[in-house]
């Protein structure tokens, strides 16, 4: 399983990534909350510590639950019972109370991502919206039938709007999955995505601009 550690203590982290890989998971390691917001997009679980040197874990904790379903096990050194309830009532699966015990952890993750089998993502990786077709775990996308090289962010964009195809999403919504974060993401950079986009994909009729909110992929136009 690809296991994501938000561990900012270097002798934890490595001593979890090495018991990790050699139970037969493959974890990444990033020692800061806000790598943890762009990174969790590649993870089947997060491993999430609360005491971090930029963003506490709650507050990582309750941007990613905007955003992901990814499960999420939380490691804290705060046993005290209210930090426990904070971090469950904020969306995590499970919690571990630090010194963590190693044989309980690969159990608990095995527990959590038994309860969420999709690991977050939606069952159908490819969407299509008249002749253009996105495939998402592929991260290719065809124009009637020829490919169109996008760069990484215009596909995160994309594929954004093609999870909710026919639904309004909103600009924060789009943020908050390319960028991590809505209010760290230049909302400029996102127009000029958008544009690159349209340009690129060539059917100005799928991209509807929906005006003080987002866009919309495909779904009727009125
Ligand atoms: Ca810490």
């Amino acid at each position: 399983m690809r296991v994501l550690l938000v561990e900012d203590h270097d002798a934890v982290a490595n001593a979890l990534v090495d018991s990790l890989g050699a139970n037969g998971h493959q974890p990444t390691w990033c020692r800061l909350g806000a790598d943890a917001l762009t990174a969790h997009h590649d993870a089947d679980v997060v491993l999430l510590d609360l005491g971090l040197p930029d963003i506490d874990g709650l507050e990582i904790l309750r941007r990613l639950r905007r955003v992901s379903a990814v499960p999420i096990l939380v490691l804290t050194a705060r046993g005290d019972e209210r930090s426990v309830v904070r971090a469950l009532r904020g969306g995590a699966d499970d919690y571990l109370v630090k010194p963590i015990r190693l044989r309980e952890l690969l159990a608990r993750i095995e527990a959590v991502s038994r309860r969420a089998p999709s690991g977050g993502q939606p069952p159908s990786a490819v969407v299509r919206v008249t002749d253009v077709s996105v495939d998402l775990d592929a991260r290719t996308v065809h124009v009637g039938g020829d490919p169109v090289e996008l760069t990484t962010k215009e596909f995160d964009v994309l594929a954004v709007l093609a999870r909710k195809a026919g639904a309004a999403v909103s600009r924060q919504q789009i943020m908050d999955h390319v960028w991590g974060d809505a209010y760290l993401a230049v909302s400029r950079s996102l127009d000029v995505h958008m544009a690159a986009l349209r340009a690129k994909l060539d059917r100005p009729e799928l991209l509807h601009t929906i005006r003080g909110y987002g866009y919309r992929l495909g779904g009727s136009s009125s």
